[in-house]
């Protein structure tokens, strides 16, 4: 197999030939056709999330076919196309695990982070983290689902079940999220950063009701707002613009320092709250869901040896929607 390898940090990914690996009890290998670059992939690249081994293979959004199958894996076939997501592993033991949890496991695996992931031609992947995803829809407009539209969706149900909801930062899992949210019948209000028209014309043309920049208030107040965007400034932005009651939910992995704010922002039962990983619950609601919403993913496709490039242009802000390694 070959992959784009992490082996040092701030370090450009090498692309490696490495042995196949044969899947242990439980596990299944996915020859990978397309893998999604999250912001989350920086964050690691970056070195900015804790307890990172190195080398590691980035890539959580992978969407592939089973072409082995360990011992004792039950209800998925050699051929059976695949979607692996963040979360790669959990114990079933934790007391959050049994508590139904699993999302906040302590003794998960996290795709790409500690277990290698999906900038590659194969992968090895917890049989119980591999969602059936059907023959709809092609490789590539499917992989921005497994990270960015089931934090996204993740997200929403935490949000509550309020109509007008504000979605700060508008990249790949607000440009999935604005179309769940506008089926299911509620306003977008879409943020993005001061005098981004391109964004904010993508976020009209996704059905978001109103849009405007970070620093502009919405014309009537928020039932609840999620914040995609990693700037820590945003958050008494969003509670500001949130309603007696509201919910701003933070949907990021990692963000900048939240800086101090008068406590009358969260007064009157206002609530900030955090969103972490998934659940196999989650996911597979979420991708039941996704065909019958019709989900259309913007993508910008980059050869599987292009993946540092497809790095700079996320971080540069360089395409709308979501970047997708085919493999
Ligand atoms: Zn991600
Ligand atoms: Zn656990």
């Amino acid at each position: 197999m070959h992959a784009m390898v992490l082996k040092k940090l701030g370090a450009a990914l090498e692309w490696t030939d490495l042995a196949d690996r044969q899947p242990g009890p439980g596990e299944i290998r996915v020859k990978v056709a397309a893998c999604g670059v999250c912001r989350t992939d920086l964050h690691v690249v970056d070195g900015e999330l804790p307890d990172l081994q190195l080398p590691i293979i980035p890539g959580h959004e992978i969407v592939g076919r089973i072409d082995a199958i360990g011992v004792g894996v039950e209800g998925l076939r050699v051929g059976e196309r695949v979607g692996v997501p963040w979360v790669g592993h959990t114990c079933g033991v934790c007391p959050y695990c049994r508590g139904g949890q699993e999302n906040l496991c302590d003794r998960p695996l996290f795709t790409g982070y500690t277990r290698d992931g999906g900038f590659a031609t194969a992968t090895i992947a917890d049989a119980r983290y591999g969602f059936p995803l059907g023959e709809v829809g092609s490789d590539v407009a499917l992989a921005p689902l497994l990270c960015a539209g089931l934090i996204g969706w993740r997200s929403l149900v935490i949000a509550g079940v309020g109509k007008k909801l504000g979605l700060y930062g508008f990249g790949a899992a607000a440009h999935i999220l604005a179309q769940v949210a506008t089926w299911q019948g509620r306003s977008v209000f879409a943020f993005t950063r001061p005098g981004d028209v391109a964004a904010q014309a993508f976020a009209r043309r996704l059905g978001a009701i109103w849009v405007g920049g970070s620093d502009e208030r919405p014309p009537e107040p928020l039932d609840a707002a999620i914040v995609f965007a990693t700037v820590g400034d945003l958050v008494p932005v969003a509670l500001r613009a949130v309603r007696k009651g509201g919910r701003v939910v933070c949907a990021g992995i990692h963000m900048s320092d939240i800086p101090a704010f008068p406590y009358r922002l969260l007064w009157e039962e206002r609530q900030l709250v955090s969103v972490a990983n998934l659940t196999r619950q989650d996911g597979m609601d979420f991708l039941r869901l996704a065909p019958e919403i019709g989900i259309v993913t913007q993508t910008t496709p980059y050869p599987l040896n292009q993946a540092n490039q497809a790095l700079a242009d996320l971080r540069a802000g360089r395409f709308e929607g979501a970047a997708v390694l085919v493999c």
